[in-house]
C-alpha cells in the first residue's frame, strides 16, 4: 500500500464496477485512488497471452452484450475510447445433437428462418422488445427502485409468459442456453428475464467481443481515470477498512464475503448477519485452449458463431443446471464457449487460435474441467482434441484464489435468485449504501447484478456523489 494522503474517495477493487465508480468520481472533480489486490487492474475484465505471445486469451469475461448495451458504457462511449466492438456472423448458437443446431443471428428474419414451427412466434416475441430496446435495457439495468416507463412493465411481463410458449426443439434450446447464464435452478423467473434481455440484444446491439481482448475495456477505463487525475495502485490488497481512514468515502468493489473480511468488526450486528446470509451460487470451471485451427464443427453454421452454448435440448440444459445448483456434478454439464477469432482475427494467427470455455459445476468444485469440456466439444466437433496445442484449467476453487470476489467460484459474486436480484445483496432502500458512514458497495453483488456493464459502480458513485459531496449534476 502506498503512503496514505488525504483523498476524497478510495475504491477497493478494480473490476469494471470499481473502475466505473472511480471514473465518475474523477470526472466529477474528486480525488480518487483505486486499490487493487492483483498485479493487474480489471478484475473479471483481464486478458493474457497464456501460451504464446501472438495469442490473447480472456481470463474471465469474454463476450459483451452487457457492455455494449449498458447505459454507463454508452455515456462513457467505449468506441470513442478506442474500444472496437466486433460482432460475429452469428451472435450465439446452440448445437442440439450431432446434426441439429439453433442459431441466433443479428438478422431477425434469418434467425426465424431456422426455427421451424417457432419462426413466426420468435418474430412476434422479439419484435416489441427490439422496438423498445432502449426502455427494456434501461429497466433491466435499473437499480430496481424506480418503476419502469409506462408500458414497459406490461411488455416485460407478457414476454415472461410468452417465453414458455415456444414448441420446437430449436427455439426452446436457444432460450434455455441463454437462461443458463443465470447459473441457478431452471426454469426460473430470473433465467427467463436473462433470456429476454440477452436474447433480444442479439438482434440489437449484439454479443460482441472487443478487438484485442476484454482487457481493452479495462485499459479504456484506467486511461480515462488517469486522464482525470485518478490513480490505480496494484498489488495493494486492502485487509482492513481502517487502512483507508485517509479517504472521506470508500467504495467496496467486493463480494459480501470480502466486505465481511475487511470491515466485519465495524459493521452493525444486523448488517453483518445480513451479509453472512447472502447465498452464493454454482461455479464456473474455466479452460483456455490454444488450437491449431478453427473448431471442426460437424454443422458448419456453428463456425460462424461468436458464442456457443453446449447443452443439448432444453430438458438437458435444465437437468444439468438443476444438478449443479443442488450441489451435484452434472453428467453432461452446460458449457459456454467463445471462439473470438470469428469476430476478431487479431486475437491469434491462423495456426494458433484461442478458445475460451467454462463448464457449470457445483459451488467450490475442485474439478479440472479440461476433459469434460473437451468431450463436450468433441460430440459436436469430432477431431477437436487433435487440434489442441495447449490448455490451461482453472477450477472453481482456483477462480476464487485468482479473484476473491468469486466466492467458491461463483462468478456472479452472489447467487442470482429472485430474492437476491430484488434485494441485492441485502434488503435496503439503497443497496449500495452500507450502515457505515461514507462506505458504499459497488460490486456485482449489488443491483443490477453480474456482468461487465459498470452499472453497479455507476449507481453507487452517483449515490455517494449526491449524499457525501452534494453533487447532483450529471457527470457525463
Ligand atoms: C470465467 C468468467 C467468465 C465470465 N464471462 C463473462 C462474460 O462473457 N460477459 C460478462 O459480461 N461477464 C462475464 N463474467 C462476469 C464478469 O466478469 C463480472 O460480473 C464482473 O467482472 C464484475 O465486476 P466487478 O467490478 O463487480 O468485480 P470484479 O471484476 O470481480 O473485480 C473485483 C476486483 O476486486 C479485487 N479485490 C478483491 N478483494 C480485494 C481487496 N481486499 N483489496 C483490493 N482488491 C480486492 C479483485 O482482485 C478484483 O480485481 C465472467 C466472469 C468469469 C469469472
Amino acid at each position: 500500500m502506498p503512503p496514505p494522503r488525504t483523498l476524497d474517495v478510495a475504491v477497493v477493487g478494480s473490476g469494471p464496477n470499481g473502475l466505473a465508480a472511480a471514473v465518475l468520481f474523477a470526472r466529477a472533480g474528486r480525488s480518487v485512488a483505486v486499490y487493487e489486490a492483483a498485479a493487474e487492474p480489471g478484475g473479471g475484465a483481464r486478458s493474457a497471452r497464456l501460451f504464446d505471445a501472438d495469442v490473447v486469451h480472456d481470463l474471465c469475461s469474454a463476450v459483451h452484450p452487457m457492455a455494449v448495451a449498458s447505459p454507463f458504457f454508452r455515456l462513457f462511449d467505449l468506441e470513442a475510447h478506442g474500444v472496437q466492438l466486433c460482432r460475429s456472423e452469428a451472435e450465439y448458437a446452440h448445437p442440439i445433437d450431432e446434426r441439429r443446431a439453433a442459431i441466433a443471428y443479428a438478422d431477425l428474419e434469418r434467425t426465424c428462418a431456422g426455427l421451424g414451427v417457432d419462426g413466426a412466434r420468435w418474430r412476434r416475441f422479439m419484435t416489441p422488445l427490439i422496438e423498445r430496446t432502449e426502455e427494456v435495457v434501461e429497466t433491466i439495468f435499473g437499480d430496481f427502485r424506480r418503476p419502469p416507463r409506462p408500458g414497459v412493465a406490461a411488455l416485460l411481463a407478457s414476454r415472461l409468459v410468452g417465453i414458455r410458449a415456444f414448441r420446437g426443439t430449436e427455439a426452446r434450446a436457444l432460450l434455455a442456453g441463454v437462461a443458463a447464464h443465470a447459473m441457478g435452478r431452471l426454469p426460473s423467473l430470473v433465467g427467463d428475464g436473462i433470456g429476454v434481455l440477452l436474447g433480444h440484444l442479439a438482434h440489437t446491439s449484439g454479443w460482441p467481443v472487443p478487438r484485442g481482448g476484454t482487457e481493452k475495456i479495462t485499459e479504456a477505463l484506467v486511461a480515462d481515470l488517469r486522464a482525470h487525475g485518478g490513480e490505480v495502485h496494484t498489488d495493494a490488497r486492502v485487509a482492513d477498512l481502517r487502512q483507508l481512514s485517509h479517504a472521506r468515502v470508500v467504495m467496496l468493489d467486493l463480494a459480501p464475503q470480502g466486505v465481511l473480511d475487511v470491515a466485519g468488526p465495524l459493521l452493525s450486528d444486523g448488517y453483518r448477519r445480513a451479509l453472512q446470509g447472502v447465498r452464493y451460487g454454482p461455479s464456473a470451471a474455466k479452460v483456455d485452449f490454444l488450437v491449431s485451427e478453427p473448431i471442426p464443427w460437424r454443422n458448419p453454421a456453428l463456425a460462424q458463431a461468436g458464442t456457443l452454448h453446449l447443452g443439448g435440448t432444453r430438458e438437458a440444459v435444465y437437468a444439468a443446471e438443476n444438478a449443479v445448483t443442488a450441489g451435484r456434478r452434472a453428467e453432461e454439464p452446460f458449457v459456454l464457449l467463445s471462439q473470438p477469432m470469428t469476430a476478431d482475427p487479431s486475437r491469434g494467427l491462423p495456426g494458433k487460435q484461442p478458445i475460451w470455455a467454462y463448464a457449470h459445476v457445483p459451488h467450490g468444485d475442485p474439478l479440472d474441467a479440461t476433459d469434460v469440456i473437451r468431450r463436450r466439444i468433441e460430440r459436436y466437433a469430432p477431431g477437436f482434441s487433435d487440434t489442441v496445442l495447449a490448455s490451461r484449467a482453472v477450477s472453481a476453487r482456483e477462480l476464487e484464489a485468482y479473484n476473491p470476489n468469486y466466492v467458491g467460484g461463483d462468478i456472479a459474486t452472489a447467487a442470482v435468485t429472485v430474492r437476491q436480484v430484488l434485494a441485492r445483496p441485502v434488503v435496503r432502500w439503497n443497496p449500495h449504501q452500507t450502515p457505515l458512514r461514507g462506505v458504499y458497495l459497488c460490486s456485482a453483488a449489488t443491483a443490477p447484478g453480474p456482468g461487465v456493464h459498470g452499472m453497479c459502480g455507476y449507481y453507487a458513485a452517483k449515490a455517494a456523489l449526491r449524499r457525501e459531496f452534494g453533487q447532483t449534476e450529471p457527470v457525463f
